[in-house]
Order: structure tokens, then C-alpha cells, then sequence
């Protein structure tokens, strides 16, 4: 198993450090093995995982996301300063190639030839979803006079709005303030009209006692 993979740590006895340098070397072999074939092309086979559901050209199958395939991984360009990557893989259905690469500027995968994407995609906009600044907008606002303008008129009229909400939430908080005074005048009004109800109950009996009834007054006064 010594040729199988360049990480085994077996030294077979002939292994000499000086002349051999690593046990790669001494296998005439490339860490990466048979992935690395075409390294010299600049093409390395990596695992290649379906980014979203797709019809492949050729027999017409549906190929769900997260398929697997063995992919030749290319760089072919950059944006900016990151890399563009193409991966080549056949269908595992047909005999069809499918080429996909990576779309830095719009942080997706693009089909390149060989498929169609099944297009799940939606509008945010449809969905009430938040909406990151767009590009352009964020361009035009740093450029564009007029356009700035106009935003900041509607800003103003976001900030008019706003304003009253403010206000009132400053009132509120000096109110919360005086909270303590508030509740410890709640509780004394609520003991005087509990000591007012409890005279009066007292009063009530007294005059039931003297009476000589023994059912409330106000039952005989309905029964009269
Ligand atoms: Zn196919």
C-alpha cells in the first residue's frame, strides 16, 4: 500500500532521506495522486456538489442539488482580485459535459454550457424581504446630485414622521420617572377607599344589629 497514498508513513528500507527528500519523491508521485493528473494543465479533479437543481442537455434529466461529481477545476479569470473558477463534469445519466463557474459578483455558480438551471429564484422585493443596498443605488447616492436630492427628501419625510413617535417616547420616559411617586399614590388612595368600604360595611351591621335583622336591608327592600 506504500504506492497507494503519498501521506502513508510507511519508510520501506531502501528509503534514504538524502536522496529521496520525501516519501512522494521516493513514489515518484504527487500528493494528490490521480487528482493532480493534469496539474501540469492547471486542472486539478476536486468534488463538485450541484449549487441548485438543473436539466441537463443532453438526456433532458432533472439533476438535483447536491449532486456529486468528480470536476475538473480550472482557473479561468478573476474579478477583481479573486479567482474564477470553471468546473467541467460529465452527467452521471449521459455522455453530456456540464461546465459551471463560480460568478464572484453575483456570489453564484453560472452554467456555462451543457444545462439549463431550473430557475427557483425569486424577486425579494415580491417577498417583502429586506433588500441590501443595490450597487447602483449606492453609486448613484455618492455621485448624483439630483438623485440625491430626491432621497433626501424622503429621508426628511421619513425624519418628520419619526418625529412625534420621539417626542412621545420622551414624555414617556420622564413619566417613568415619577413612576415611583405615581404607584406609592396608587396605594395610599386604595387603602383609604379600602378603609371607606370597610366603615361602611361596620356601619351597615350596626345598623342590621340594632334593627334586629338578620338578612342585608337591601334583600327586604326588593322583597317589599
Ligand atoms: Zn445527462
Amino acid at each position: 500500500m506504500g504506492e497507494r497514498k503519498g501521506v502513508n508513513k510507511y519508510y520501506p528500507p531502501d528509503f534514504d532521506p538524502a536522496k529521496h527528500g520525501s516519501l512522494n519523491k521516493y513514489h515518484h508521485s504527487h500528493p494528490l495522486r490521480e487528482r493532480a493528473r493534469k496539474l501540469s494543465q492547471g486542472i486539478l479533479v476536486i468534488r463538485f456538489e450541484m449549487p441548485y437543481n438543473i436539466w441537463c442537455d443532453g438526456c433532458k434529466n432533472h439533476i438535483g442539488m447536491g449532486v456529486r461529481y468528480n470536476a475538473e477545476k480550472k482557473k479561468v479569470g478573476t474579478y477583481y482580485t479573486t479567482p474564477i473558477y470553471r468546473f467541467r463534469m460529465k452527467c452521471h445519466l449521459c455522455v453530456n459535459y456540464i461546465e459551471m463557474q463560480t460568478d464572484p459578483a453575483g456570489c453564484d455558480y453560472v452554467i456555462v454550457s451543457g444545462a439549463r438551471r431550473k430557475e427557483e429564484r425569486w424577486d425579494m422585493r415580491d417577498n417583502e424581504q429586506v433588500l441590501p443596498t443595490e450597487r447602483e443605488d449606492k453609486a448613484k447616492l455618492e455621485t448624483d446630485a439630483m438623485y440625491r436630492l430626491e432621497h433626501g427628501v424622503a429621508d426628511r419625510a421619513a425624519l418628520q414622521r419619526a418625529v412625534p413617535t420621539l417626542a412621545s417616547l420622551q414624555e414617556a420616559q420622564s413619566a417613568w420617572k415619577d413612576d415611583f411617586a405615581l404607584n406609592s399614590m396608587l396605594r395610599r388612595r386604595f387603602r383609604e377607599e379600602k378603609k371607606t368600604l370597610r366603615e361602611e360595611e361596620e356601619e351597615a351591621a350596626a345598623l342590621q344589629a340594632k334593627a334586629g335583622l338578620s338578612i342585608p336591608l337591601p334583600m327586604r327592600t326588593s322583597r317589599r
